[in-house]
C-alpha cells in the first residue's frame, strides 16, 4: 500500500471519539480553517468545513469526493465516518484577523455544519463566537438542519458585525420525497420552523432550492410550494440549482433511482453520462421558473445582505475584537 500523505494521513492517524451504531466520528487535525475558493465562478473567496463527511447522507450529494481525498473510497463512507475538526478558538480568530474587510467566507461548502455531530461537538458555535468578536466579514452559512436555532442568539450578535445570511436548504415539502432524497435530515417542516425563528431573531434568512431534480421536485407546483412556505417564514431570498452529478454522487444515485424511480433511471444515467452538468433548454427554462417564482412572493435572488452598520470603513482597520 503507498504511503499516505497530507490529509489521507492525517484521517489515517485521527483516533476515534465515538462509535455510535451506524456511524463513527473521528478527531481530526487541522493545519487552517480557513480555505481558499479558486473558483472564479463561486461567490465567495473564502470556505470553512467545521467536518468532514456528512451523517444526513442525500442521494444526491456532490460533496461525497472530499473524502476520497482522504482514501476513504467507499460509497458510503461520507456519511459514516464523520471527521469532527479540532478547534482552538485563539487559532480560528488568528486567521480571521488576517483577512481585509468585506471578504466572503461560505460555510458549510462540503458537509453539513449543523449535521448531528454538531450537537456533541459544537465546532460551528464555536467558530460564531469568534465571528461574534470580528466585524466587516460575508459570511454565509447552509445546512438542512434546524440545529441552527440553537445558535439564534450568537449569530444575530454576528450579524450586527458581518453580513450574515443563513441559508436553509428545501428541497419539497413532500415529506416522503424528502425522507427518501435526504434520509437523515430533519423533514421539510422542521426547517421552515427554523426560518421562521431566526428570521424572527433579527436574522437574514435565505431558502435554498438545491438541487432542482428533473421530473422529481421541479413542478411548477413544487417549487412555488417552498417559496411561498419559505416566504411566509420569513425568508428574504431565494436560490435554486438544477442538479449536478461527479462520478461519487452517480454511485449512490444512480441505484438510488433504480429502486425508487425506475421510469427515470435510465434518462438520468443517458443525460449524466458523460457530463455532471445538464445544458441547454432544460436548465434555462428551471431558471426562468425560478425568477418567476422569486418575483411572485417578492424574494430577493442576491445572496449578500446590506453591508451593516459597523462596518469599519478605515482600511487601516482591518479587524477588531
Ligand atoms: S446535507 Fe449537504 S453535505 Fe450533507 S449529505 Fe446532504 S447535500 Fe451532502
Amino acid at each position: 500500500m503507498p504511503e499516505l500523505i497530507g490529509i489521507a494521513r492525517l484521517a489515517a492517524e485521527s483516533p476515534s471519539l465515538l462509535g455510535k451504531k451506524r456511524v463513527e466520528y473521528m478527531s481530526l487535525t487541522t493545519r487552517s480553517y480557513l480555505t481558499r475558493c479558486n473558483n472564479p465562478r463561486m461567490p465567495f473567496r473564502w470556505m470553512i468545513n467545521p467536518y468532514r463527511g456528512c451523517e444526513f447522507g442525500c442521494k444526491y450529494c456532490y460533496a461525497r469526493y472530499t473524502h476520497e481525498f482522504m482514501e476513504l473510497r467507499d460509497a458510503d463512507a461520507f456519511e459514516k465516518k464523520i471527521f469532527v475538526k479540532s478547534f482552538g478558538p485563539r487559532r480560528f480568530l488568528g486567521e480571521l484577523r488576517k483577512l481585509p474587510v468585506g471578504e466572503s467566507i461560505a460555510i458549510g461548502t462540503a458537509t453539513d455544519p449543523y449535521q448531528p455531530a454538531e450537537a456533541l461537538y459544537g465546532v460551528t458555535r464555536a467558530m460564531w463566537e469568534q465571528f461574534a468578536r470580528t466585524a466587516g466579514f460575508r459570511i454565509g452559512l447552509v445546512t438542512k438542519s434546524n440545529l441552527v436555532t440553537r445558535d439564534a442568539g450568537v449569530i444575530a450578535s454576528a450579524s450586527r458585525r458581518h453580513a450574515v445570511t443563513i441559508v436553509v436548504t428545501i428541497t419539497t415539502l413532500a415529506r416522503d420525497l424528502a425522507g427518501a432524497l435526504e434520509p437523515l435530515a430533519p423533514r421539510p417542516e422542521l426547517r421552515l420552523r427554523a426560518i421562521r425563528t431566526l428570521a424572527r431573531a433579527g436574522i437574514r434568512v435565505s431558502v435554498n432550492l438545491a438541487p432542482v431534480l428533473p421530473l422529481i421536485n421541479d413542478s411548477e407546483a413544487s417549487l412555488d410550494a417552498v417559496a411561498k412556505a419559505a416566504a411566509e417564514a420569513g425568508a428574504v431570498s431565494l436560490g435554486a440549482n438544477v442538479v449536478y452529478l461527479k462520478d461519487c454522487a452517480k454511485s449512490i444515485f444512480f441505484p438510488f433511482l433504480e429502486a425508487q424511480f425506475p421510469a427515470l433511471a435510465g434518462r438520468y444515467q443517458e443525460r449524466f453520462r458523460n457530463n455532471a452538468f445538464l445544458r441547454g433548454a432544460y436548465p434555462e427554462m428551471i431558471r426562468e421558473r425560478v425568477g418567476r417564482i422569486r418575483r411572485k412572493y417578492g424574494l430577493d435572488s442576491s445572496r449578500e445582505a446590506a453591508e451593516p452598520e459597523l462596518w469599519p470603513r478605515d482600511p487601516q482597520l482591518t479587524l477588531f475584537s
